[in-house]
């Protein structure tokens, strides 16, 4: 029996993962072992210990990645992005979607096929546990050793495990590791609200990788939706060579080699190099068959590449029936890799590089607000002074306590009233202030008059504000009183 025989008929699929009865079509890839799947899994491997081992790292004295959403707070390699830095975000935002834009126009679904967690942990993960509880996959996707209550048992009680051990390092970007740490070691009861969190990820990993599978790439990834825009003629996709491969059939193999050296039997040159072995569909994650065309389902993992490559080894035929191509190309016709596109991604993105960088290297470790206080504008003290009342904001983002320091800048003639001597501000934190900025009645000039205040931290490094004070258009009474009094 062939596979062709074995195989659903895809006319009989509303989606590769879907018959038309609505029923779920269950996908059990064959393993083909090839050159990209062995860098596949070289690569996975990398990816999942750079995924775990990162909320560890520091960079300084904060951590490598922490996406704190319920402080509204981002530290990404030691940099931490506040609410107040919606520039700095948006620009790096439009710079990671132009990003995605670049290189899928080069390289296609590199990134679904090869780097994705989702493709990573399920073909380099859950798949092998799988296999390990119900041996390799039989033809057409059946299962490989008869169906047993424990393995399956077994199994899910493993995945479950690692779906756990997946969430808490999912968890640990968003909350830190000293938090996890926290939360581990005290009972659920502690701290419902963190358990619930970490049970409804779990649920959820466990939920995806068990019966979601590839349907996540399938009908629920927006990035495999955008893939008919981004991608162009000239893309690298995986492609099957169909100028080679036609007209396919069973005539083609090691049985029909040629008997005398040169000479092929009519049979043979009857046919293309497809022998319609149908491994290359039975292999496929996403349960395409390549020989139709670009397919927006094609995640682009070249397994179907590895298959076929063994088939065509086999019946002695150069490898590269599937392989990685462009629309263009494997026509026949010349692609092109430079175009205009790639210019205009690549300008953009080094435009965001350049203003990003500059507004990282303009932002301080402090940021300082001076806001003018609640009620009367200025009061005339007893002494004939004015005071202006106003509202202090100090931003720490820097990792460590800061301990600030304000005062009058430039030796004018004016004071600060405040009640703490310096105000401490924890790390990445704000506090916020009153104050009353007093100077000499005469200073004021038509009601008005500036100063400078500083504010310098314990780090030796300080901060400028100006700031307008208001007064009097004329010296008061007061102070009149006291200047008649001195004459
Ligand atoms: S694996 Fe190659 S030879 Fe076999 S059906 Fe697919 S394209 Fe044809
Ligand atoms: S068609 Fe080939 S490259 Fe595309 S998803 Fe299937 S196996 Fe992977």
């Amino acid at each position: 029996m062939t596979a062709s025989h074995v195989l659903p008929n895809s006319s009989d699929r509303v989606l590769s993962t879907l018959n038309s009865d609505g029923s779920r079509r269950w996908l059990r890839p064959r393993l083909s072992p090839g050159r990209f799947v062995y860098a596949r899994r070289i690569l996975a491997w990398a990816l999942i210990a750079i995924f775990t081992l990162l909320p560890f790292l520091r960079v300084g004295h904060a951590p490598a990645v922490l996406l704190d959403i319920a402080k509204r707070q981002f530290t990404l390699f030691g940099k931490t992005f506040l609410p107040t830095d919606t520039v700095l975000l948006a620009v790096l935002l439009v710079g990671i979607v132009v990003t995605v834009f670049l290189i899928t126009a080069v390289l296609g679904r590199v990134w679904c096929g090869w780097a994705c967690p989702q493709t990573v942990y399920l073909e380099f993960v859950y798949r092998p546990i799988e296999r390990f509880f119900e041996g390799p996959p039989g033809r057409g996707g059946t299962l490989g050793r008869k169906a047993s209550g424990a393995r399956t048992a077994a199994k899910l009680l493993v995945y479950l495990l690692v779906s756990m051990g997946l969430a808490h390092t999912f968890l640990s970007y968003f909350v830190g590791v000293q938090n996890l740490r926290l939360w581990m070691t005290q009972s659920p009861v502690d701290h419902p609200t963190s358990f619930a969190i970490m049970a409804a990820t779990t649920g959820l990993m466990f939920f995806d990788f068990t019966w979601f599978r590839e349907q996540t790439c399938i009908v629920a990834c927006p990035y495999g939706r955008l893939q008919a825009v981004l991608l162009d003629a000239n893309s690298l996709i995986v492609s099957y060579d169909p100028k080679r491969g036609e007209p396919r059939g069973h005539g083609r193999g090691a049985h029909v080699k040629p008997i005398v050296e040169n000479v092929v039997p009519a049979e043979r040159a009857a046919k293309g190099d497809c022998i319609d072995c149908g491994l290359c569909v039975e292999t496929c994650p996403t349960g395409i068959d390549i020989r139709e065309g670009l397919r927006m389902e094609c995640i682009g993992c070249a397994q179907c590449i590895d298959a076929c490559d063994s088939v065509m080894a086999k019946v002695d035929r150069p490898a590269g029936l599937i392989r990685y191509s462009s629309q263009l190309r494997i026509l026949g016709e010349r692609g092109r890799v430079a175009r205009p596109r790639l210019f205009v991604y690549a300008g953009v993105l080094v435009v965001i590089a350049v203003v990003f960088s500059v507004l990282v290297s303009q932002a301080k470790d402090t940021d300082v607000t001076l806001l003018r206080g609640m009620g009367v504008p200025f009061t005339e003290l007893a002494n004939g002074e004015i005071a202006n009342p106003a509202r202090l904001k100090i931003t720490n983002r820097g990792h460590l306590p800061r301990s600030y320091r304000v005062e009058i800048s430039g030796g004018a003639p004016a004071r600060i009233v405040l009640d703490e001597k310096s105000v401490t501000v924890q790390p990445t934190a704000s506090v916020t202030r009153g104050l009353l900025i007093v100077v000499p009645a005469a200073s004021f000039v038509m009601g008005k008059h500036e100063v400078r205040l500083r504010i310098s931290d314990d780090q030796r490094s300080s901060t400028e504000v100006a700031y307008r004070l208001l007064g009097p258009y004329s010296v008061g009474p007061i102070a009149k009183e006291k200047a008649g009094a001195s004459q």
